[in-house]
């Protein structure tokens, strides 16, 4: 295995590289194999971007033979075959069910130039600059995204100051029984709390990044009261979230709430080709002609996969049965691997198939996705200090993949506590159920 080359000259910057230094060569559903054949169960999937699974077929033949017959790749934002059949099926099979009426505007095709577009919409429209983030978010790099994500990591780099964003505490930052809604109602109804009046909240339903956190429903609700009460625009993030990661195309489908702006990115093409875009309320859509600019706004080749994505599994609720189903099994299975040691080890947290095991340390889950990765898997943390297991396995993957996924991941669980539990022994706390 020949990888000089990437200590020569790429970057410092490579992070997912560091914890699977493995030449992955091809891919196929829910494995990565290198470039000896060695096969690799894949439960990071892009970090979400491969919902359908690597080079799913059935998108795959639509994008093959779209390239092969030399249909447009790039065309700027000119209206093309393969743009009208996107917006034309997403308007079909996924707004009209639900009743959106939704303007789709194509940015930049990553999730952080998304985001920009919606927080400028957002200052734009209500002609106000600050905007209420909340603790553990991430919602990208580039610096409006920045402002406000939490992340110190990111935001460490930033180099410039970052203003505009105003930070709040996510449902259950301050313990259950406390919500956190009322205190931003409270705080914004009084003038002289220091807070600028804002222009928008944004929130993801489930934070990815932030370690697999997921609000209450009822959270939800109480947030989308408080952005009518005080004038601000809900803006939904539901690029690592959305495409069903929960269990439904959009996050917030069963929560009874309809956001002024969704976000969406990562899964979207459904083939990992790059691809974002912007929803809003129809009476939001004040762009001049050209004012959010980008080269690449609208890929082709991601129209074909995208279109292809919502006609193959969001026409019926099949798919979506089939991800509860499989959520199902995941939760019980954490459920095992945690109920076997005391409770301060291990808890479990998410929705639908994006779940935490949420670990008492960032080392202990470091420990176990290393573990994991010697059985050939691999899988990755989030949260502040990397202590959360995250389940990002294609929602394709078959039960008994998934299965195989768990086996492993309970091995590496006990692998790494019988040394853990030696130490603690060591100190005369006994740690594991009986
Ligand atoms: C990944 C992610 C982004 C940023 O997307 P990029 O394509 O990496 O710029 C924004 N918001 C959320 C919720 C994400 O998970």
């Amino acid at each position: 295995m020949d990888t000089g080359v990437f200590d020569r000259i790429e970057s410092e910057v490579q992070s997912y590289a560091r914890n699977f230094p493995v030449l992955f060569s091809k891919a196929k559903g829910s494995y990565l194999y290198d470039e000896a054949g060695e096969a690799y169960l894949d439960f990071l999937a892009g970090a979400g971007t491969l919902n359908y699974g690597h080079n799913n077929p059935v998108l795959k033949e639509k994008l093959v033979a779209y390239l092969s017959e030399d249909y447009i790749v790039h065309g700027l934002d000119m209206h093309t075959v393969a743009k009208r059949n996107f917006l034309a099926m997403f308007e079909e099979v996924i707004l009209k069910p639900r009743k959106l009426e939704y303007i789709m505007q194509f940015t930049g095709p990553t999730g952080t130039n998304a985001v920009e577009a919606s927080l400028k919409i957002a200052r734009n429209i209500k002609g106000r600059e600050n905007i209420i983030s909340f603790t553990n978010g991430f919602h990208g790099v580039s610096l409006g995204s920045l402002a406000v994500t939490g992340n110190s990591h990111h935001r460490g780099v930033a180099g410039v100051s970052m203003p505009g964003a105003t930070v709040m505490p996510y449902d259950g930052y301050l313990g259950n029984g406390f919500d956190t809604t009322e205190l931003i109602d409270k705080m914004l109804s009084d003038s002289s709390s220091g807070i600028d009046h804002p222009a928008a909240v944004i929130v993801e339903t489930v934070q990815g990044e932030g370690g697999i956190n997921a609000a209450s429903f009822d959270w939800l609700r109480n947030l989308e009261k408080v952005c009518r009460k005080h004038d601000m625009l809900l803006i939904v993030d539901d690029i690592q979230a959305g495409c069903g990661r929960t269990g439904s195309f959009f996050s917030f489908d069963e929560v009874g709430i309809t956001p002024d702006i969704v976000t969406l990115s990562k899964s979207l093409s459904g083939y990992g080709l790059p691809f974002a875009v912007v929803l809003m309320k129809p009476e939001l859509d004040q762009w001049k002609p050209g004012e959010h600019n980008g080269t690449f706004r609208g890929h082709n080749p991601a129209f074909v996969t995208a279109t292809a994505a919502l006609d193959h599994f969001w026409r019926d609720n099949t798919f979506a049965t089939e991800i509860k189903k499989k959520a199902d099994i995941i939760t019980d299975r954490f459920r095992e691997m945690a109920n076997k040691y005391d409770d301060h080890w291990f808890h479990l947290n998410g929705r639908g198939m994006m779940q935490g095991l949420v670990c008492t340390d960032g080392e202990l889950a470091h420990q176990i996705t290393q573990e994991a990765f010697k059985r050939n898997m691999v899988i990755e943390t989030s949260g502040a200090d990397d202590q959360v297991i995250k389940t990002l396995c294609p929602l394709t993957i078959s039960e008994e993949e998934l299965q195989r996924g768990m086996d492993i991941l309970a091995e590496s669980v006990d692998t790494v506590m019988k040394d853990r539990v030696k130490q603690q022994n060591r100190h005369g706390k006994v740690s594991v159920v009986a």
